[in-house]
């Protein structure tokens, strides 16, 4: 399968401050890990800045424009909330980060490529539309599903998440629009205390909460008994995958026991949902995974995936 792998050395600028764990060194470990022989066959491309009209989709005008205008000097840092703080190249990052999901969209819908992997950050699936939160500006995954409606004629898309921690703000953008489907599995309860089963939109919000503890064989279950089923029940149009990697054992901000083995395995199974529904469509972007030796693996597990699926 040909993968686009989108990027942008502006992420790397994002700095919200000495052992912060959404650090640089987060997507440092994630390229060097796809510089690997295996992944010679990426397609590789800058990633550009979003547009006002792209962003406007999801955000207010207001909160974008206060967004883009925090730009602290160098060295100096803005706190918007105890977790999420913004540096002289936040911005700029956040919006590399939203333009590689739209263009990862572009290029997948225009059957230029198969699917598309964005190792970009700031993450996106704790921003609400008028709220940043959880190391999160803008709400990228709501951005590439809302950009697929408007540009590309594409009516029902799904976002599927499988970060540790439930994506509040990619389900506030949609819990009133059936048009979406949100699926999630993460640890519960946990941050940010949202994602409970009985969250359920206008029928198309599906959150299936794991206790802390649970293990690779559990993630599989959730994914194989309910979710994956509920998807294909859905039929997207295109499958916007949140592939956070703080599920993984070695995660330090939770306790579950996932493995690369089972993000292999998922992401294995998505494409396959994407190729009986829409052509294999699939564009997938980093959101978070916090030890740097896992977050590598496991990514590395999951793009080679994309690749072989
Ligand atoms: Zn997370």
């Amino acid at each position: 399968m040909s993968v686009l792998l989108l990027s942008h050395h502006a992420c790397l600028a994002h700095d919200p401050g000495e052992g912060h764990p959404e650090c640089p060194d987060r997507l440092r470990a994630v390229l060097r890990a796809l510089e690997a022989e295996e992944f010679a066959g990426l397609i590789r491309d800058d990633a550009p800045r979003a547009t006002q009209e792209q962003l406007l989709r999801v955000h207010p005008q207001n909160y974008i424009e206060a967004i883009l205008g925090i730009r602290p000097a160098p060295g100096d840092r803005v706190a918007l909330d105890g977790d999420t703080i913004m540096s002289h190249g936040s911005a700029e990052a956040a919006l590399r980060a939203a333009g590689a999901a739209v263009v990862g969209v572009d290029a997948v819908c225009r059957g230029e490529v198969q699917r598309a992997f964005c190792a970009t950050r700031p993450p996106g699936h704790h921003a609400e539309p008028g709220r940043p939160m959880g190391f999160c500006l803008f709400a990228n995954a709501a951005i590439a599903a809302r950009h697929a409606q408007a540009a590309h004629g594409v009516r029902r898309v799904a976002v599927v998440d499988f970060d540790v921690h439930h994506g509040n703000g990619t389900q506030a953008c949609f819990e009133a629009d059936a048009d979406v489907f949100y699926a999630s599995s993460h640890q519960f309860p946990c941050y940010p205390g949202t994602g409970a089963a009985h969250e359920t939109g206008v029928g198309n919000i599906l959150n299936v909460p794991l206790p802390p503890g649970a293990d690779g064989a559990a993630f599989r279950t959730a994914w194989r008994d309910h979710l994956l089923p509920a998807l294909d029940r859905f039929a997207p149009g295109l499958l916007v995958i949140s592939a956070g990697f703080d599920a993984h054992a070695r995660d330090p901000l939770a306790q579950l026991r996932v493995r690369e083995a089972d993000f292999a395995w998922l992401t294995t199974e998505l494409c396959r949902v994407a190729e009986r529904h829409c052509g294999g469509k699939v564009v997938s972007l980093l959101e978070g995974g916090y030890d740097l030796e896992a977050l590598a693996s496991s990514t590395a597990a999951h793009v080679r995936a994309l690749m072989r699926a």
